[in-house]
This record gives structure tokens, sequence and C-alpha cells, in this order.
């Protein structure tokens, strides 16, 4: 019998349940995670940057929790001692036709108070010897860190301030019964107040069968990457990247240095044929008929298909891949590359065939999803989970249960104000819903 539990064991449910223990530190907490180990997914696959929160539009989640984030996120890491580093990255502009996005992506920069300057090729040279650019824009407050590492310190502190965490408990549906949330898993039922779902890829369907349907729909994009044989790591120092692509940011290959010295060339981005699908090969027809049965998908499709073929193109063709990593560093050869571990993104897609540009997290009756929180959320995790925690109810049934005293929920706890039903989910990434 618990107050809070959680559905997902990531980044973002462990942030969650963190920020929840601290708000309500007598709540019963439990977390429910399906693999038997934690951080497996998203969290465990990611390139490992702290973000300075540059990319991102004014005013947004996004930008708000990556430059928050980027400061607590590396907060806990020295106050924990997690190895980090705060080592910067270069933004470089490689043909003169990219000059005035990177004259925007400063000016970005510097609305968000980040203490960006703009860079000529030989200033990007002193730091970054073997790229070849027309010009740069160095951004001292990104970093690197390990968010398996941040993940595991998460579950340590949670578990001492007394929250339950399952591995091993793979959450199938969801019902009410006399205001109780009754959790049918693969061990067993659990009851609770209130459900947080930060399932990630999963993060639709778990929603859906809580009986609160968010409109958007899940579609995995897979990231692949390379990684520089040792003898060559010598050609990239930290991390480097190109001029973003302003309708898909997340597109571009770049390098970037991890905390264990090895150098990433990466990620891509190409539909994955299953949610959790890491190589080419694996496909789940569920998964993949509820993507090709999504319209929102085929006008994503037709309106970008230039771009998925580029992608699809360096997936199959390591040659396709090395030669956009050349516009970078040109010295780098398909023999200095090797593949290693790729990721799956968890990016919603509207019926409309918009991705949610923002993170979106949705209320329901007695339950909160994070439905969309792609990159940067490892970053701004921890402002994630605070502003779920500031978004609760106050729920004691876990606690008056076990005293034998009446359940409550208290509505007026929320900070909205109200309750909303789940034929009516309210979405908090908007900020008028809020205020
Ligand atoms: C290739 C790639 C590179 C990225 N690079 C960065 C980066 O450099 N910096 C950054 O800040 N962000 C980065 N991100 C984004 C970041 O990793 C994610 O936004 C973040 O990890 C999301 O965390 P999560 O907890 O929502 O998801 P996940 O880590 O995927 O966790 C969700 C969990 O829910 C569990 N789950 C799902 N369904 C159920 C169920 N029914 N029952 C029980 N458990 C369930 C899953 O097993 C999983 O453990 C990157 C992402 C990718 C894919």
């Amino acid at each position: 019998m618990y107050d809070y539990t959680i559905i997902g064991g990531g980044i973002a449910g462990l942030g969650t349940a963190l920020a929840v223990g601290k708000k309500y530190p007598n709540a019963r907490l439990l977390v429910l995670e399906k693999e038997e180990s934690l951080a497996q997914h998203q969290t465990g696959r990611n390139s490992g940057v702290i973000h300075s929160g540059i990319y991102y539009k004014p005013g947004s989640l996004k930008a708000t929790f990556a430059k928050e984030g980027n400061r607590s996120m590396i907060r806990f890491c020295r106050e924990y001692g997690i190895k980090h580093e705060v080592c910067g990255k270069v933004i470089v502009a490689t043909k003169a036709s990219e000059l005035s996005l990177l004259e925007g992506l400063l000016q970005r920069g510097l609305d968000h108070e980040l203490a960006v300057a703009r860079l000529t090729p030989e200033q990007v040279q002193e730091i970054e010897p073997h790229v070849r650019c027309v010009g740069g824009i160095k951004v001292p407050t990104t970093g690197i860190v390990n968010y398996r590492e941040v993940a595991t310190k998460y579950v340590e502190l949670i578990k001492s301030r007394g929250g339950v965490v399952r591995t091993g408990a793979h959450v199938d549906r969801a019902r009410e019964v006399n205001g109780i949330q009754v959790i049918e898993t693969s061990h067993g039922e659990f009851e609770t107040g209130f459900i947080i779902n930060c399932a990630g890829l999963f993060s639709d369907r778990v929603s859906r069968f809580c009986g609160l349907d968010p409109g958007m729909r899940i579609v995995p994009f897979r990231g692949e990457y390379y990684e520089l044989i040792p003898e060559r790591r010598h050609l990239v120092k930290n991390l480097v990247y190109p001029v973003p692509n302003p309708n898909f940011p997340f597109l571009g290959v770049h390098f970037t240095r991890m905390t264990d010295g090895s150098i990433h060339a990466g990620p891509n981005a190409v539909l994955a044929f299953k949610r959790e699908g890491y190589r080419r090969t694996d496909i789940n027809c569920t998964d993949l008929f509820e993507t090709l049965t999504f319209s929102g998908f085929w006008k994503l499709a037709r309106k970008h298909y230039r771009d998925g073929i580029m992608e699809m193109v360096r997936s199959l063709s390591k040659q396709a891949f090395v030669k956009s990593l050349q516009q970078l560093v040109p010295e780098v050869t398909e023999d200095d590359l090797v593949p290693t571990n790729s990721g799956v993104r968890a990016q919603a897609l509207m019926p409309d065939g918009k991705l949610v540009d923002d993170f979106l997290i949705v209320k329901g009756t007695n339950s909160i999803h994070a439905c969309n929180v792609p990159s940067p959320a490892a970053t701004a995790s921890i402002e994630i989970g605070r502003f779920i925690a500031n978004h609760l109810p106050e729920v004691t049934l876990g606690r008056r249960r076990d005293s034998r005293l009446p359940v409550t929920v208290n509505p007026t706890r929320t900070g909205i104000g109200r309750e909303l039903s789940s034929q009516a989910p309210s979405h908090l990434s908007c900020q008028s819903a809020i205020l």
C-alpha cells in the first residue's frame, strides 16, 4: 500500500522519486521497473552530455529545465562525488551558408544568459586542433557525466529515505477501485493513491491504460554511434557539434568525449522497428504496426522524407556516416571508427505530424504522465522531478491504511488548485495551465 507509485526506473522516474521523497518525507513511495536492473534504456544509452540549454526556445520547459538542470546536475555530481567534467563544447559552422544559423545560435545563448563566445576558425583550432571550420561558438558550461552513475546515486538516496524500488516488475494495467489505484504487474498487484508515469518509450501506452489519452504517440528513433579507436582519440579533445538543423536540432552527428576517455561519434536518428530495438534487425510487430497505422507518422514522413532518407543512408553506409564526420574533422577515416552501443529516443508525435517540441507532462485525476521527456531530460532530471513533485496532491493513502485512518487525496495541495478529470488532461507543459 503506497501513497505514490512511479512507473519507470530511468533517470526521469528516479529523479521524480527523489523529489517526491523530499517534498513528502513521510510518504510511502514505490518505483516499479520492468527490467532486472535500472537505467537500462535511454538513461543508460545516451551521449552523457550535461547540456547547457543553448538550443531551446526561450520560455520553453526544455530551456528552463536544461539551464537550471545543468547547474543542479553539476552540483549533485560535486556533492556526491560522481565523476563528471565541465569541459565545454564547440559548435562549428563548416560552410559559409551556416554562419547565419551559428550567429542565431550565439544570440540565443546570449538571450539565455549563457557565457557563450564567438570563435574564429583559428580560435576553434586552439581548442580542437583537428577541427576545420569557418567559425564557431564556445559553450563553456556544457559537461559530461555517466548518467547510469547518476541514476545509481538517485536510487541509493531514494532507498536511504525509505522508498521502495522493485525491479523485474512489468506494469501491465491499472484500474481504480474505490479511489485506490490498483497496479497489475508481473510481480503481482500493488495499491497506491497516485500514479506517476515515467515509462519513457512506453509512456503513451502507460498513460492510456491509466485512462488518459494525451493524443500523442511515441515514435522510437534509434541513434547509432561509432567510437574512435584508442590510437585516434587524440583527434577530438572534448565535444564538437555541427550547427543544428533548426527543424530537427537532434539531427547531425557530433563527437563526444565520454567520462571513460572514449570518443563517441553520432548519434544519427533512424526509425526503430521496435521501441527498445537497439539493432537494425530488431523488429516488434506491435510496435511497428502502431507506428505505421498512426496518421501522424505518415504526415511527418511525407514532409521530411529527405532528412529521413539521409539518416537511413547514414545508418546503412559507414562511408556516408564518416563523410558527415569528416566535415568536422577531415582526418577521420573509416578505419578509425568501430560501432558501439546505440540508444533509442522516445519522441512524442502528434496526429498532425508535428514532433512535440517541448517536454510534455500531463496530469489526470490520480495520475501524472511524463509523456515527452527526450533530450535534454537526463541533464534536467532533477528539475523534472521537482516540477512533477510540485504538481502532486498530498496523498496519505499508504500511511493512513497502515494506521487504519480514512484515506485522503488532498487536491488543494497540487499547486494547480484543482483536479482534472481523465477526460480533460491538463498539459502542464503549457504555462497557462500551471498558473
Ligand atoms: C541516443 C540518445 C542520446 C541522448 N543524449 C543525451 C545527452 O547527452 N544528454 C541528455 O541530457 N539527454 C540525452 N538523451 C536523452 C535522455 O537519455 C532521456 O531523455 C532520458 O534518459 C529519459 O529518461 P526516462 O527515465 O524518461 O527514460 P528511460 O531511461 O527510457 O526509462 C524509462 C524506464 O521505464 C521502464 N518501463 C517502461 N515501461 C514500463 C512498464 N510497463 N512497467 C515498468 N517499467 C517500465 C523502462 O524499462 C525504463 O527503464 C539522449 C537520448 C538518447 C536515446
